[in-house]
């Protein structure tokens, strides 16, 4: 079977990488547009804390999480082992005593059938500042163990590589869908056409000028995300937990000192890129308040990224209505690091004809078409 993915973020690199495990002819197409989500993104892999009640998003993002370490090890031993990924756990801090024990009562109720979890634990303010240094001395917290971190871009471009080796044929360039007889029979890119029986688009907030190209209101919009880059002095932030303070800021740590430090939420900005001082004014004076060790640290890079959401929030996956041979995934909002490479596995079994574990009823394309 011929297949053409057009987008390679973490969901189109996850449903090539799935596709050439299953013997299929893969043709990846990436543009590398500034503003690429999975290049932004912060890598926190922690889904149960969530105050969100959609069961059926939670599902996708659970589903996400515990597929990790399995993914991780089949790439490893693909001879890719610069993935980022790392089992860190991660501390979800507040000053109320209470609402930590409410967030305990969360965890413990969705570990039942989410044992991935792991360890769950109140940290008094002394053990939490111990787990990340560079935080005020005045925030207790909840630890969970089985929260990881995981470098977007790393583990993106290990996904490409897999492919690759697995046959599959990685391009650069602007692809656009062919259209014969009304049905997506491949691509087009510049004046180069490529045939194939299935055409899979996961272009993330840049679908919707794709699909409009072929009559198709894709509705999927754009939230502006600006995250920061900092480097620690003299310390070990291999281990550190990801942090999550009350609110929608976090920490992360990864190896060589780095840490991380996000985001903004600007729904209005469409797809301009430029890192504004109104942006890294709230994400540094956010990051200061809870980790005043934030102070010191070097500015070593800011990065911008748009996250796409499709209506109601709710991510969906499978074959585009009205449009054969045109399969599709997209919305992954805030949470596409954690739910794209098993929401990639998923959409490579829909396309190859498998039976698939999410039910593609649940995330309906239909409902993100005008
Ligand atoms: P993208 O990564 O945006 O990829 C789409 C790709 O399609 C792009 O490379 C683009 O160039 C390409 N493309 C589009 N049109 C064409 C075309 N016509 N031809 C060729 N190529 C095309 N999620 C988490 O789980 N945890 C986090 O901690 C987290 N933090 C985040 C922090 C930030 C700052 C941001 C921005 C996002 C964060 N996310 C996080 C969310 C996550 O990054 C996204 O949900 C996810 O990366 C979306 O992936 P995607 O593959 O759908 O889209």
């Amino acid at each position: 079977k011929r297949i053409i993915v057009i987008g390679a973020g973490i969901l189109g690199a996850s449903t090539a990488y799935h596709l050439s495990k299953k013997g299929a002819q893969v043709t990846l197409i990436d543009r590398q547009d500034p503003g690429q989500a999975t290049d932004a993104a912060a890598g926190i892999v922690c889904p149960w804390l969530s105050q969100r009640r959609n069961k059926v998003w939670y599902r996708l993002v659970k589903s996400g999480a515990k597929y990790y370490p399995q993914l991780i090890k089949e790439l490893e031993a693909s001879g890719e082992t610069e993935t980022g990924y790392k089992r860190v756990g991660a501390i979800s801090l507040h000053n109320d005593d209470k609402k930590l024990d409410k967030m305990i009562e969360r965890a413990v109720k969705r570990r039942g059938d989410a044992p991935e979890i792991g360890d769950i634990r109140k940290l008094t303010a002394a053990e939490t500042k111990e787990r990340f240094p560079l935080l005020a001395e005045d925030f207790a917290s909840v630890y969970v163990s089985g929260a990881a971190r995981v470098d977007g871009r790393a583990l993106r471009h290990a996904l490409i590589r897999a492919a690759e080796k697995n046959g599959a044929d990685f391009r650069s360039g602007d692809a656009k869908i062919l259209l014969s007889n009304g049905c997506a029979a491949g691509v087009k890119i510049g004046q180069e056409t490529i045939e194939a029986d299935s055409v899979i688009v996961t272009a993330g907030v840049w679908a919707k000028e794709l699909f409009s190209e072929v009559g198709i209101d894709f509705q999927v919009s754009s939230q502006k995300a600006q995250i920061l880059h900092l480097q620690a002095p003299q310390a070990d932030t291999s281990h550190w937990p990801v942090v999550m303070p009350p609110g929608s800021q976090y920490l992360l740590g990864f190896p060589e000192g780095k840490v991380v430090a996000g985001a903004t939420h600007e729904d209005e900005a469409g797809f301009d890129c430029r890192v504004t001082a109104g942006g890294m004014h709230e994400v540094l004076s956010k990051a200061i308040e809870s980790a005043p060790g934030i102070h010191d640290c070097t500015v070593v890079e800011t990065r911008v990224g748009f996250r796409p959401f499709t209506p109601g929030f709710l991510p969906v996956f499978g074959a585009v209505p009205g449009l054969d041979g045109a399969f599709t995934a997209n919305g992954l909002g805030a949470s596409g690091l954690t739910a794209g490479p098993y929401l990639g596995s998923e959409l490579a079994k829909l396309v190859m004809g498998e039976e698939t574990e999410l039910d593609p009823a649940d995330y309906r394309v239909a409902d993100a078409i005008g």
